[in-house]
């Protein structure tokens, strides 16, 4: 079978399949956010009462609770001390919505706490957007024009990319710890379906974490062989 020029059977594994990883787990977390925000929890809180009253009860009094029209933007800004809340997240008492608000939360709480794998995560970060825009060029150039230079230079972008998707997995494993152990300890969510539909939105997120984290080592791979085909 013919393909063209470095889209055969190593696209198909190293950027294919993570493609359609990210697709399932992106149809996983729209699937138990639009269950389980349509679901009201008892406490009958929204989402950035939740967030504020963690705050409160972790003694952190220098994080604004924010709404953003950004749908899924909900994001926790370390450089601004803003946790910013998507407008359902932010105004509705919804299952979905309080696990997603503990889980920012979780993040300033390891800012508070000096969160080891947080820092080294802020510290990458201008390197990772510097690797994430000169990318387009390089693979272009790489690709197209046959430029192993390119081809080396993008090698060392995905490489970056790949220890920031690493980087990020602990973090948001122990953000999402931390919020199902404080919403159930300050009695936000009931044990028994509310803590199960939060366990199933922030699983789901978490997946799509993975995924982000497995189409970095795709890239990557598939580059490898690029470059080797070539020598
Ligand atoms: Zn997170």
């Amino acid at each position: 079978m013919f393909y063209p020029y470095g889209f055969g059977n190593h696209w198909l594994l190293y950027i294919g399949a993570p493609l359609i990883i990210g697709i399932w787990a992106q149809i996983r977390v729209s699937g138990a956010f639009s269950k389980w925000g349509k679901v009201r929890a008892s406490s009958n809180i929204t989402g950035a009462e939740c967030a504020r009253e963690i705050l409160q009860a972790a003694q952190i009094h220098d994080v604004d609770v924010v709404e953003t029209n950004d749908f899924l933007g909900d994001h926790y800004d370390p450089t601004g001390k803003k946790l910013c809340l998507s407008s359902n997240v932010y105004n509705t008492p919804s299952v979905a919505a309080l696990g997603v608000a503990a889980h920012e939360t979780g993040h300033a709480i390891q800012h508070a706490k000096a969160y080891a794998p947080l820092k080294v995560r802020m510290a990458i970060v201008p390197v990772t957007m510097v690797a994430s825009q000169m990318l387009p060029f390089v693979i272009f150039g790489g690709i197209f024009f046959h430029i192993t230079g390119l081809i080396t230079l993008g090698i060392y972008c995905y490489t970056i990319l790949l220890a920031f998707q690493l980087i990020t997995l602990p973090v948001e494993f122990d953000a999402s710890r931390r919020a199902k152990i404080i919403l159930q300890q300050m009695g936000i969510v009931q044990p028994g379906s509310e803590v199960a539909g939060v366990n199933k939105v922030l699983n789901a997120a978490a997946l799509t974490y993975v995924a982000a984290f497995i189409a970095a080592l795709g890239n990557l791979l598939w580059l490898l062989s690029m470059r080797d085909r070539r020598n």
